[in-house]
């Protein structure tokens, strides 16, 4: 019987925000086995050490970020190193020592904190880019537990891994958990790469990396959503989310607003919709993209072309009683959003890169399958790899979207109950209740150093 799980994040969710379907699911694992959740909090308590935040079966503790670690570590080295390395925008790294010496420092602080709460029968489940050095310190405080990532982007090509200030660093941090989870199989195909090319990993059979005296299990395991809870949030959501001003047919896009998420390329092929293939039909593009990360340069730019872009094409195109591109620029909840997805035609998801795209999972979910609304998914994302029914866009290819955006909203009922019913079955597959049990049968079964064979 393995002891109590330490699940470790950049933010620890906190009251009141809206919890979705992964925070739920972990909070199921830590309430069933006990244990501690441990992540930044967002703007409170001490400059040093945890503390204990809400009332949960299980114990929850955070720590404060400094405003010099937040700079460096989070919107540095994470944001502005990291995020765009993993999704192919090596042309947007920013690389600076203070933000490499940061995010090693921060999680540096960060495992000495857990040194102290975890007990040598715990399990470590670490998440997200954030956090890629802490299996790595913990092992040099002493740690000998199972220790997992799940990386909830994409795991980067081996020719961009080289623009990084220190590879062989990197390999290390990764080598340092017991089990590395990724989001597809072609995820855990280009880091398996990343090791064949370093000279200390040796591999065997059964997939395993041995790295010095420890060894390493790579594999896809695909997050999805709590599709129950999602389904009925869809079925009792309200019936007119819009307020009396629901477009007569729509197409709904959801996404934060990032650079990966390929957002003017959308914008771009609706308007080549509207010009070649629309003739009298006036659908309308609902685009919630709330702002994320505006203090990096790079999003900021992005804001300006997509307010530039839906302005040229809804001035291009509107009529006195038809705005074509109805752009909200703020979050919305995601109760409120389930039933906006059901309402829809179909929906856009365009990234250029994307570790999973949930948004895609969700709209599926909520359609109703006896006159479903249409998938239009991006190759490049994630959830591309099983779910090969919906229709697969080259997001690069504005052309490409534009005839994807008529054929969804021309498709004939018995196609579209089709392919939703294949769509339903790979997001059933992959039900996020489903993937916490089985990453962690995973870990559990890891073998750790001790019976590392030589
Ligand atoms: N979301 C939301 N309100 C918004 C925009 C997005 O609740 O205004 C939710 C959305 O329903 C989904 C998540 O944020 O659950 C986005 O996850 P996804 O994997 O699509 O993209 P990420 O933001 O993680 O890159």
């Amino acid at each position: 019987m393995p002891g109590r799980l330490i699940v470790v994040s950049n933010r620890i969710p906190t009251e009141g925000a809206s919890a979705g379907g992964l925070a739920v699911a972990l909070h199921d694992s830590l309430r069933e086995r006990g244990g501690i959740w441990i992540g930044a909090h967002p703007d409170d308590g001490p400059e040093e050490g945890l503390f204990e935040i809400g009332s949960e079966p299980y114990q929850r503790l955070a720590f404060r970020l400094s405003r010099a670690e937040y700079d460096s570590y989070y919107l540095g080295f994470s944001n502005s190193v990291l995020w765009p390395l993993c999704h192919r925008r090596s042309d947007l790294v920013q690389l600076r020592p203070d933000y490499a010496e940061g995010y090693v420092a921060t999680n540096r602080r960060l495992a000495e904190m857990i040194a102290t709460v975890a007990e040598p029968e715990d399990q470590i489940w670490v998440h997200d880019y954030h956090l890629l050095p802490l299996a790595s310190d913990l092992r040099d405080l002493g740690l000998d537990n199972k220790i997992g990532l799940f990386l909830h982007i994409p795991f980067p090509a081996l020719a961009d891994l080289s623009i990084l200030p220190d590879p062989p660093a990197f390999a290390l941090w990764l080598a340092s958990f017991d089990l590395l989870g990724l989001q597809t199989r072609a995820d855990t195909a280009r880091c398996l790469e990343m090791f064949r090319s370093d000279p200390r990993a040796e591999f065997f059979q059964d997939g395993s990396v041995k790295f010095g005296d420890r060894l390493v299990r790579v594999k896809s395991f695909p997050i999805g959503i709590a599709v129950d809870a999602f389904r009925s949030l869809a079925e009792t959501s309200d019936s007119d989310p819009f307020g009396g001003e629901r477009p007569q047919e729509y197409i709904i896009g959801v996404d934060r607003l990032d650079y990966t998420k390929g957002l003017p390329h959308r914008f771009r092929a609706f308007g080549e919709y509207l010009q070649r293939y629309a003739g009298t039909r006036r659908p309308c593009l609902v685009q919630v993209a709330p702002p994320s990360r505006e203090v990096v340069e790079a999003y900021r730019q992005i804001t300006e072309e997509l307010e530039e872009l839906s302005g040229r094409i809804n001035g291009q195109h509107a009529e006195l009683d038809w705005t074509p591109i109805r752009y909200i620029h703020r979050p919305i909840a995601r109760n409120r959003l389930a039933g906006v997805y059901r309402g829809a035609r179909a929906c856009m998801v365009t990234s250029l890169a994307d570790g999973m795209n949930l948004v895609a999972k969700e709209f599926v979910v909520a359609q109703d399958p006896d006159d479903p609304g249409v998938l239009i998914l991006s190759r490049f994302a994630g959830a591309a790899e099983d779910m090969t029914d919906a229709l697969l866009i080259n997001p690069y290819d504005v052309g490409d979207i534009a005839q994807a955006i008529d054929r969804a909203l021309n498709m004939p009922l018995h196609e579209r109950r089709e392919r939703h019913r294949a769509c339903m079955a790979a997001v059933e597959a992959t039900d996020v209740g489903t993937w916490t049990t089985q990453y962690l049968a995973a870990l559990d079964a890891c073998a750790g150093t001790l019976s590392v064979p030589t």
